[in-house]
């Protein structure tokens, strides 16, 4: 850590300032670490600036959504053309409807309608679910996250929550509707399922990426659906993360159809647009007088022109095979070092993201990573960011590669690795 505070004196008297105007000086509590967080001035292709000038590689990407790159010259071009005939119309925008025939096809909806955050359509989701089964209990797995919305904050980031509910200000009433499951565990799922009549619906993130990368398993998968089937309650697939890292998301790669998806972060190429997409007739609850959806910012030009954008001509099935490439060298590269330095460490992947955990086991639930070793962790982290690598968001996030990165960033950012490992293993 000594080497991050040597670097970041300007970060730490903006910290000083900042934290007397906004609680520990950030706009999302994901953002602060300590001593201080970073402060970021700008960003180009791979590269981000902070406000002393560092230079970093930056594998955390806005938690997730730049797989397009910084500053990407195409996009640039088209938020120009965008602004110069208004940022919002107010009434409905008529390339909406593109932007949502191009999901459709790509996602394998039938419906869908737009939002801003990936905590706005999460929320709705669940409201759909309950409108469409007419029952209320949502069940939730440990250690995913669907956003900062109260009826689903539970069992999510231990470092920074630390407590159950995962904030204070939840009250148990909102959720009482609210059951929560073991990751990866079918026996835990079934005894739930069997316990209830009143499930409306199981939201999951279908790869889980909140606690680090965790792999999922597939038969585990196969399992919630079976039974989604026999008890007739929906499947939603919060893919906030996943739609963007494989060209159908994760319900195309698991070839599942939920009833509802939720899309977000790299969908709109670095804009604030969210998609709850689903089956017809699910989705048919949504209407004046029916299910509320509304957001003001919703579909808003800027988001749905950079989104179709994005989807037609920049994050093509090509360009997703090649950072999905750079992220198995990155993988491989992290295997042989931990091999080499002889240390327990577990690398996952998945697409063109993939976690390292300081562990003799891969962890496959909450529980798991929660054992794993945060003080190693958090030593290859400062390390890796005094030389000028971001590796990924924080400890319960994960690496992701963009169009920008270059083979070059993966050497560089493996060279950085390997003494930061060294680093960690003294620990
Ligand atoms: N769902 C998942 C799976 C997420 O990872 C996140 C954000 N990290 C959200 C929902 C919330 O999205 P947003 O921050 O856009 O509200």
């Amino acid at each position: 850590m000594e080497n991050y505070i040597a670097k970041t004196a300007k970060s730490k008297i903006l910290y000083e300032e900042a934290k007397n105007h906004l609680p520990y000086g950030v706009s999302s509590n994901y953002r602060y670490f300590d001593p201080y967080p970073l402060y970021l001035s700008r960003g180009k292709g791979s590269r981000v600036w902070d406000v002393d000038g560092n230079e970093y590689i930056d594998f955390n990407l806005g938690f997730g959504v730049l797989e397009v790159g910084h500053a990407n010259e195409k996009i640039i071009e088209e938020v120009k053309n965008a602004i110069s005939e208004s940022s919002i119309l107010g009434f409905e925008y008529s390339k909406s409807i593109e932007l949502a025939k191009i999901i459709k096809s790509r996602f394998n909806v039938d419906m869908v309608r737009f939002s801003s955050t990936g905590t706005e359509a999460t929320m709705h989701s669940i409201r759909i679910a309950r409108a469409y089964t007419r029952k209320k209990k949502i069940i939730k797995f440990e250690g995913h996250y669907h956003g900062s919305h109260d009826q689903l904050l539970v069992n999510v980031n231990p470092l920074r929550d630390g407590i159950v509910p995962a904030s204070l200000g939840v009250t148990e009433e909102s959720l009482s509707n609210t059951i929560v499951c073991e990751w990866n565990n079918l026996e835990n799922f079934e005894k739930i399922v069997k316990s209830s009549n009143d499930i409306a619906g199981v939201i999951m993130e279908p790869v889980a990426m909140n606690m680090g990368l965790i792999p999922t398993n597939v038969e585990f998968l196969k399992g919630v659906f079976e039974l989604s089937k026999e008890y007739g309650f929906l499947t939603i697939f919060d893919e906030t993360k996943t739609g963007g890292k494989m060209y159908s998301g994760a319900s195309g790669y698991f070839n599942v159809r939920p009833d509802l998806i939720i899309l977000g972060k790299a969908v709109a190429g670095g804009f604030p647009l969210s998609v709850i997409g689903g089956k017809r007739e699910v989705m048919s609850v949504i209407g004046p007088g029916k299910t509320a959806h509304g957001g003001t910012f919703n579909s808003n030009p800027i988001s749905v022109r950079v989104s179709i954008l994005t989807l037609k001509e920049i994050l093509t099935q090509n360009s997703i095979n090649y950072i999905i490439s750079l992220s198995k060298e990155l993988e491989k590269g992290y295997n042989d070092l931990a091999e080499d330095l002889d240390i327990d460490l577990k690398v996952s992947r998945w697409g063109p993201s993939g976690s390292v955990f300081f562990s003799d086991k891969m962890p496959s639930n909450y529980k798991d990573f929660i054992s794993t070793d945060i003080q190693r962790w958090n030593t290859y982290f400062y390390s890796m960011l005094s030389q000028g690598v971001i590796p990924m968001g924080g400890f319960n996030e994960e690496w992701t590669t963009s169009i920008a990165h270059t083979k070059e960033d993966i050497q560089i950012h493996l060279e950085k690795a390997e003494k930061s490992l060294r680093l960690a293993k003294e620990k």
